[in-house]
């Protein structure tokens, strides 16, 4: 579960200096899908952060699968990210010179896998790209990129996958096989999951939908 609880953050410095999350707090039971929507510069990506731990709250609390972000030093947030969170970007960031195989392995050999190679191959074929294993990402399509990217959030077997514009770059038949990818992994794996969209139709697909609002939590439509 993740329970943000009365959460701010003001990013950059001086001139640059934005109060972007302003109070926000929201609960997510474990194993449920959140889609975020709200308007351009409302705060969407910044919460993601914050749920990823990539940014740490000025104030209030983060509390993901029992764990207070806020209680953690710099390396025990590093070792918390690798373990429970994934992250799935609009724009794949997939590391240019690693074939898909290494994209998916070596974070996972990095953070101690002694199987690394051999999962990272398991969580290829589980996105549908075991015949791609050994290509670089200039050598696949974007849904294709995207399934690397996919893979490597899901290898480490995470709590919680967060996505941010996921299908943004894709066309819309490529982004509906993604969203699909997604939706089918949550519930195999029973993992939390928040994604951020523009659109309508992949926001509707989640158990629950919530608006950003000028750096707050503004309302929650549930759907059946
Ligand atoms: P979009 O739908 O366009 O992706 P968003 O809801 O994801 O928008 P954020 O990226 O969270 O919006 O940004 C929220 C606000 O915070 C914006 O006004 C942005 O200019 C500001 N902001 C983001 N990052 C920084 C930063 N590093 N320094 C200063 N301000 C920032
Ligand atoms: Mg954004």
């Amino acid at each position: 579960a993740i329970r943000l609880r009365d959460v701010h953050l003001t990013l950059g410095q001086g001139r640059t200096a934005v109060h972007v999350l302003k109070g926000v707090s929201l609960e997510v039971a474990r194993g449920e899908s959140v889609g975020v929507v709200g308007p351009s510069g409302s705060g969407k990506s910044t919460l993601l952060m914050v749920l990823a731990g990539l940014e740490q709250a000025d104030s209030g609390t983060v509390a993901i699968a029992g764990t207070e972000l806020g209680a953690l030093s710099e390396d025990q947030l590093a070792a918390f990210r690798g373990r429970e969170v994934g992250i799935v970007f609009q724009s794949f960031h997939l590391i240019p010179n690693m074939t898909a195989l290494e994209n998916v392995a070596v974070p996972l050999e990095l953070s101690g896998r002694p199987d690394a190679f051999e999962r990272a191959e398991r969580e290829l074929a589980a996105v549908g790209l075991g015949l791609r294993a050994h290509h670089y990402p200039g050598e696949l399509s974007g849904g294709e990129q995207q399934r690397v990217a996919i893979a490597r959030a899901l290898a480490p077997e995470p709590a919680l996958l967060v996505a941010d514009e996921p299908t943004g770059n894709l066309d819309g038949e490529t982004g509906r096989q993604i969203a699909d990818l997604l939706f089918s992994e949550q519930k195999r794996r029973r993992m939390t999951m928040v994604l951020v969209t523009h659109d309508t139709g992949l926001a509707a697909r989640c158990g629950r939908e919530v608006r950003v609002r000028s750096g707050t939590v503004e309302a929650e439509a549930a759907f059946a």
